[in-house]
């Protein structure tokens, strides 16, 4: 070898011990084939802790952890580099404390001048606090994911890059189908949104995402099933990329209990108001003439002959009736809601108590012109049971008899046993009850369509009153009716007193 090549040689080998020790974030080390270290950088030093002097000659083996060393790891990576020319390693190794690294590398042979293969260099890079935050970071997804799970929320994911939408399984679950790890599309959300909210919905997730804003809206969808259910939808952008929106999330959660809540309460409200409206009304009737056959009283002296003295007096006597009935119903209704009701109960014959009721309602209803039939048992038919609420369902059922009876028409009242019950029915052939009203009929305040009974008068009070008591009593209250025009059929069912029950109460 001449003085120029050996000169030159000497550069080479001096440069590359710079490079080598400039790299101080990669440590960089050779071994021979037996993987005993033949060379150390700076950098290697610096991430392994071992100094060159301690290092040298020790096998490559002791920087890989126990499991890996176990299981030959070090052996295996030399002879894929040996052979496959590079071998990639990234995985835990050891320092010289005892403490850990994650580190990633390529390990590489290394030959002499002639090509010969006379050991291994190894490159490896530090990636511990990548690892370690990858770790906290699922770690913590982890976390949110259980977190979730326990919540039972619904949630989704957008990637507005590849238009690909995932749903968790609860967001499946709420849309009643199978959950699957597919992706979807926003086609396939869309499905499930009601037609009607179809358009709005997309426009307003677009506009989110344009403004980067909140999506946060309440719309109808339309279940697997068929079925329809209110949901609340919510998300946002949560991803950019390049300044593009790439990722939208959120959740999603059924709020049909609570729209239908609200509804109930919207129609209460209403029926508040009608109600009002109706009071007013009812308690104006009976006072506009009151007050003018007082006026009239005052003016004549009740000597007027067109308004005597006694006829002025028991149509006032039946308008204040009326007006007592009316405030006596409405205190009624509110002790029922107060659950403040209380029956006084005795054991009496209901066939007695419908005797005299009957006959106490027989003139109001004859003198509207109705015909009224009553097929009352022979025999006594005792049962535990409060006179006075007793007779109120007796008259509130005969008096709706007769005001949704025409003139002419007619109504009949039976009673029967059958077993352990008595069955009370009023019968008419009147303007009869829609099919769909005959449950709600009983609901305080209810009546079928106002312009058809409006005319009639009431507060749609009598009936709630009726179901009530009978109910108070153990029994229970029925509607029936073929329809408009067919008449209607009201039985109450009330438990008897078996005769010796009855003896032994004597
Ligand atoms: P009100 O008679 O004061 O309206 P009710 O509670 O007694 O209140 O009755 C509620 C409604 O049920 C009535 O407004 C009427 O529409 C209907 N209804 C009750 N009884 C009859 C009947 N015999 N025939 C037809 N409709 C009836």
């Amino acid at each position: 070898m001449n003085q120029t090549n050996q000169e030159t040689q000497r550069q080479d080998a001096l440069q590359q011990r710079f490079i080598l020790e400039a790299a101080k974030d990669y440590a960089i080390f050779t071994t021979d084939l037996e993987r005993r270290i033949t060379s150390w950088n700076a950098g290697a030093e610096v991430m392994l802790g071992y100094p060159d002097v301690e290092i040298l000659g020790q096998l490559a083996d002791v920087l890989y952890v126990a499991e890996d060393r176990q299981q030959g790891v070090p052996q295996y990576e030399a002879q894929q580099a040996q052979t496959e020319g590079r071998a990639e390693n990234e995985r835990w190794h050891c320092r010289k404390d005892g403490s850990q690294l994650y580190g990633s590398g390529v390990i590489t042979p290394l030959l002499d001048e002639s090509g010969q293969l006379i050991g291994l260099v190894k490159i490896m890079r530090d990636l511990t606090g990548q690892k370690l935050a990858e770790g906290k970071l699922r770690e913590s997804e982890r976390r949110l994911r259980l977190a979730i799970e326990a919540t039972e929320l619904a949630t989704w994911d957008w990637n507005l890059l590849t238009n690909e939408v995932y749903w968790n399984e609860q967001h499946f679950r709420l849309f009643g189908l199978q959950p699957c790890l597919n992706p979807l599309t926003p086609d396939d959300f869309l499905t499930h949104v009601h037609p009607d909210d179809r358009e709005r919905l997309t426009n307003l997730l677009q506009q989110t995402i344009a403004t980067r804003g909140v999506y946060d809206t309440e719309f109808c969808a339309v279940m697997e099933d068929g079925s329809q259910r209110w949901m609340s939808g919510y998300g946002r952008v949560v991803e950019e990329v390049d300044g593009q929106p790439a990722r939208m999330s959120g959740v999603m959660l059924d709020i049909t209990e609570r729209r239908r809540a609200e509804e109930a309460l919207h129609q209460a409200d209403q029926r508040k108001d009608e109600f009002l409206a109706l009071l007013a009304h009812e308690l104006r009737n009976p006072m506009a003439t009151l007050s003018n056959t007082l006026l009239i009283l005052e003016l004549t002296g009740g000597q007027d002959e067109r308004m005597p003295l006694a006829g002025a007096l028991s149509m006032m006597r039946r308008e204040v009736a009326q007006l007592v009935r009316l405030v006596d119903d409405l205190l009624d209704v509110s002790r029922i809601n107060q659950g403040k009701i209380v029956l006084r109960l005795e054991p009496l014959d209901l066939v007695e108590l419908l005797e005299k009721a009957t006959e106490a309602t027989r003139p109001l209803i004859e003198v509207e012109h109705r015909d009224f039939t009553v097929k009352l048992p022979t025999q006594a038919l005792f049962l535990q049971g409060d006179a006075v609420r007793l007779t109120q369902v007796v008259r509130n059922l005969l008096s709706n008899a007769t005001k949704f009876t025409r003139e002419g028409g007619h109504i009949w009242l039976s009673l029967e046993a059958k077993g352990e019950e008595a069955i009370l029915q009023v019968v008419d052939d009147g303007i009869g009850i829609p099919a769909d009203q005959l449950e709600r009929i009983f609901e305080v305040f209810a009546q079928v369509d106002a312009s058809r009974t409006r005319s009639q008068g009431g507060l749609g009070l009598g009936l709630t009153l009726v179901k009530e008591f009978i109910e108070l009593h153990g029994g229970r209250v029925e509607a029936r009716s073929g329809g408009a025009d067919r008449g209607s059929v009201f039985s109450a069912h009330l438990p008897v007193l078996n005769s010796k029950a009855h003896e032994s109460n004597h």
